[in-house]
């Protein structure tokens, strides 16, 4: 079967075609600066080069015929016609407590995904908006809706629950729901499959660090605990966002700088984490890792911060689950960055692993990096959550 892998934000739009027999990609690209001046669409079918299409998209349906004009064009498409794409796959990130799994798109599930906006108000809108626009140009296609947090509704009610008045919780629905679960969900199965186990039987950690990062505890196959919370600010210090904090700080900046609740939120989500950190030096971690290697100072405190918070939440997750048997790092660093997998890992050798150097630092294949004698393994997963939305569209339609 095609499947057309969508991922839908507000003003972008991400998408791969993934034959979910063979499971390669036959073309992906993206859309830029849709309803903004500018806008543009970037193609890439499988074995060809790179193209780049200017051309104004007042809204995603024009976006989306855009990328439906590409995959059938006669001389770069990848399919004859639209009816050989048999289905659409389409990221959703907030699924609150209605969707543990992902579903078959329905009028009643689109209503249900509305109900979730509250929770999710920058992102799900926007992921509606992608499927309104594919269902309008492709009205008999079948489509499945893949939640960022479905994976982690199998959290108990202590790992879920925060300490504030329970009715929060049944009023608002305000608890722990957790992000990047496809990814999650993906890497402990190849974690499994690597190490040629049953994941029934497996205790994992997964260090999903990119931009955004969050680690999950996967006990015999199920999550049990993960660190982002009712929203992607909780956790690991992040690209731009802060991750914990004592609440107490909102109150302290705002009244020291007269800002109100919009702005510290601004403050913490855009302006924080290790951009905030390294004193506004850099997001971006290849930037921080070279000052650290360059011995300046904020980069220097900064690396060590973002490790040590990584470390801290590996530490509770093996008490969450009473022991582990693989830590697996996946996403930008995780998959990429030796350095920062051996900072992490100097933290919890009392595991029982030795890192092997020469593995540790290979970047973007999948990889166990420690020596045969470790008790504990230590894995590098590229993540691979396109084809994983294909996996669970091709499996439901
Ligand atoms: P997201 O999908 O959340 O935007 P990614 O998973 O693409 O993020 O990760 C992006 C991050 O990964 C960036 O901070 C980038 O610097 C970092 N990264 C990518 N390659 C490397 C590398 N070789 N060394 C260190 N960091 C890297």
């Amino acid at each position: 079967m095609n499947i057309l892998v969508i991922n839908c934000g507000s003003s972008s739009l991400k998408f791969q075609l993934i034959d979910s027999e063979t499971e390669k990609v036959s073309a992906k690209g993206l859309c830029e600066r849709i309803a903004i001046e500018g806008s543009r669409l970037v193609y890439t079918p499988a074995g060809g080069e790179k193209m780049i299409f200017e051309a104004p998209m007042a809204d995603h349906t024009i976006a989306i015929q855009m990328v439906l004009d590409a995959l059938t064009n006669d001389s770069y498409g990848v399919v004859k016609e639209l009816s050989d794409i048999d289905a659409v796959g389409h990221r959703i990130v907030h699924g609150g407590e209605l969707f543990s799994e992902a579903t078959v798109i329905t009028d009643e599930v689109i209503e249900a995904i509305k109900a979730c906006s509250d929770l999710a108000p920058l992102h799900n809108p926007a992921n509606l908006i992608g499927i309104e626009a594919c269902r309008k140009l492709m009205p008999t296609t079948p489509m499945v809706a893949v939640f960022d947090t479905a994976f982690h509704q199998t959290m108990p009610e202590e790992a879920y629950l925060y300490g504030i008045p329970y009715r929060y919780y049944e009023k608002y629905k305000i608890r722990r729901y957790g992000f990047h679960g496809t990814s999650h969900n993906y890497v402990s199965g190849r974690a499994a499959a690597m190490l040629g186990k049953d994941l029934a039987d497996l205790k994992v950690i997964v260090c999903h660090l990119g931009n955004g990062a969050s680690v999950s505890a996967v006990k015999n196959g199920k999550c049990v605990d993960t660190s982002m919370g009712l929203t992607p600010l909780e956790g690991l210090i992040m690209g731009t966002r802060s991750g914990d904090l004592d609440p107490a700080i909102l109150e302290f900046i705002a009244k020291k700088e007269n800002l109100d609740m919009d702005q510290l939120m601004n403050i913490l989500n855009k302006e924080s984490g290790v951009l905030g950190l390294s004193d506004q030096f850099s997001s971006d971690f290849r930037d921080l890792e070279e000052g650290y290697l360059q011995g300046k100072d904020n980069c220097t405190r900064t690396m060590k911060a973002f490790c040590y918070r990584v470390a801290k939440y590996v530490g509770a997750y093996v008490a969450a689950m009473n022991g582990v048997d693989a830590i697996c790092f996946t996403a930008g660093l995780g998959e990429n960055s030796g350095v920062i997998r051996g900072m992490i890992c100097e933290y919890l050798t009392y595991l029982g692993f030795t890192l092997d150097q020469e593995k540790n630092s290979m970047r973007g294949k999948e990889i166990d990096i420690t020596t045969p004698d470790s008790k504990t393994k230590i894995l590098v997963i590229p993540t691979n959550e396109e084809l994983a939305i294909a996996r669970e569209t091709a499996k439901l339609v």
